[in-house]
């Protein structure tokens, strides 16, 4: 790297947490070169075409926490591809709905008027929040959630129609091996933060148009170079920076963004870097399946999305933004439905979506697409690697790293993010 120049920096993996690492570097003037092994930028959270439709590789729904992928969204010009609603759960026999009234006095509000639960269940559920409120959503040590819950008396009927549907949507892990800690940030941070931090954020155009092909014009426009169907197969130190091979490029930084379980094979043949890879070989998977339906004709929703049943049941997502008649279920995390065959699957989610909104129209297509390595399993005390590995220059970004959100878009967001203020910073500090 010579004179006052900026480094150029690789990024490997255009992911959220890729796009968002270049979106960032990109706008403090570094030079960056972003290596996509796929056809198309998104990563886990892609859109693809299902007979002429754009359709997502599974149905997201984010927050109104999400603060950083809101802003990525901004910075995009997407924003107004967000439809955002108050929090509704609506589950078989059960309805809770958040007032627009300031926090914390929306979730009491909420807890009184809900529907499905008894007095003992609501207070059981705010005492719950208080005691968790108390110890500022720390715990002493991390335990399975539901244990947190089983320490906390909560009921069973409570747990059914809302701290499990909470933990599996947002954790992606089944309540008995879900991180506890974890459990509580997202608490902390949706029904406990402000308001607006609660609201249901919906995608309401495929996610591609949502961040991926926008950060790809936006990037190409501020002299960023974005490369696709360029895996890059490993990497070599040279004289202050890295050799990407595949691709067959030099960088001053490298920042690798992709899926983690490809990691340690990127890492292999840098030194010092043996721990970091051994750690990541032993992560566990989670997947998320969704079944894609099209209808002759839109289907009404009572709210956008609707639970099929309490516990980890599946949820159902109105589509019609993407097609009329669309509609998207989604089951998260392992389950007897993945010992299914797809058109059983079908027949059975079918039958759910039927007794939630009576009876349907003809089906005219329908599509199951099994994400098998959708999150890692957030288990509790997980080791979560830092941005900075122990190679200097060579950094970490991705869902997976060390922060306080489950596998989610905001938790990508913000790693890619905060891996490029280090870098960033450490260049400012020079
Ligand atoms: C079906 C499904 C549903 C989900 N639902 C939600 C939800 O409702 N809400 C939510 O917040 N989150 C959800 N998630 C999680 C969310 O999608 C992920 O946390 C997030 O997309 C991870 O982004 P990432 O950039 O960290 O990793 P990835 O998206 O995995 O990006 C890594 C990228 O690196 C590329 N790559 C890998 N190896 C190489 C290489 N050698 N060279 C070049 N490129 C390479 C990959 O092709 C990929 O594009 C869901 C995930 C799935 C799969």
């Amino acid at each position: 790297m010579a004179g006052r120049l900026k480094p150029a920096v690789a990024i490997v993996g255009g992911g959220w947490a890729g796009l968002a690492a270049a979106v960032t570097l990109a706008d403090a003037g570094h030079p960056i070169a972003l290596h996509e092994a796929a056809r198309q930028l998104g990563g886990r959270a892609r859109s693809l075409d299902w007979n002429g439709i754009r359709i997502d590789n599974g149905q997201h729904l984010m927050a109104g926490a999400y603060e950083q992928t809101l802003a990525l969204m901004r910075r995009l010009g997407t924003l107004p591809l967000i439809e955002r609603r108050q929090l509704e759960f609506l589950s078989p026999g059960f309805r809770l709905k958040l007032p627009r009234l300031p926090a914390p006095l929306h979730l009491a509000a909420g807890l009184i008027a809900a529907r499905g639960l008894t007095l003992a269940d609501k207070l059981a559920a705010v005492h719950f929040m208080h005691a968790l409120k108390r110890q500022g959503f720390l715990l002493p040590n991390d335990i399975p959630a539901g244990q947190l819950l089983e320490l906390h008396a909560q009921p069973d009927r409570l747990i059914e129609c809302l701290w499990q549907p909470i933990c599996v949507a947002a954790l992606n892990t089944p309540l008995a091996t879900a991180s506890a800690q974890v459990f509580c940030n997202v608490l902390r941070d949706s029904l406990a933060g402000p308001r607006a931090a609660s609201d249901m954020l919906f995608n309401r155009s495929d996610l591609g148009r949502l961040v991926p092909d926008a950060a790809q014009a936006w990037l190409r426009s501020h002299g960023g170079t974005v490369h696709l169907s360029s895996k890059v197969a490993g990497l070599g130190q040279e004289a202050g920076g890295f050799r990407l091979h595949g691709p067959d490029t030099q960088a001053d930084r490298v920042i690798l963004a992709s899926h983690p379980s490809r990691l340690p094979d990127l890492l292999a043949g840098l030194p010092g870097t043996e721990a970091l890879a051994g750690k990541l070989r032993g992560y566990a998977w989670q997947p998320i399946l969704t079944l894609w339906l099209r209808f002759a004709t839109p289907l009404r929703f009572p709210y956008p999305m609707l639970a099929l049943g309490r516990g980890d049941a599946p949820w159902a997502f109105e589509r019609n933004d993407l097609a009329p008649g669309l509609a998207a279920i989604v089951a998260s995390a392992e389950g007897p439905h993945l010992h299914l065959a797809p058109e059983a699957l079908k027949d059975r989610y079918l039958g759910l979506l039927g007794d939630r909104l009576g009876p349907l129209p003809p089906l005219l297509d329908w599509q199951v697409i099994a994400e098998k390595r959708a999150t890692f399993a957030c288990t509790p005390g997980l080791w979560r690697p830092d941005n900075r590995t122990p190679v200097p220059g060579l950094y970490l970004a991705g869902d997976h790293t060390a922060g306080d959100y489950p596998a989610t878009l905001e938790g990508a967001v913000r790693s890619g993010v905060k891996c490029a203020q280090l870098i960033i910073a450490e260049e400012q500090g020079a």
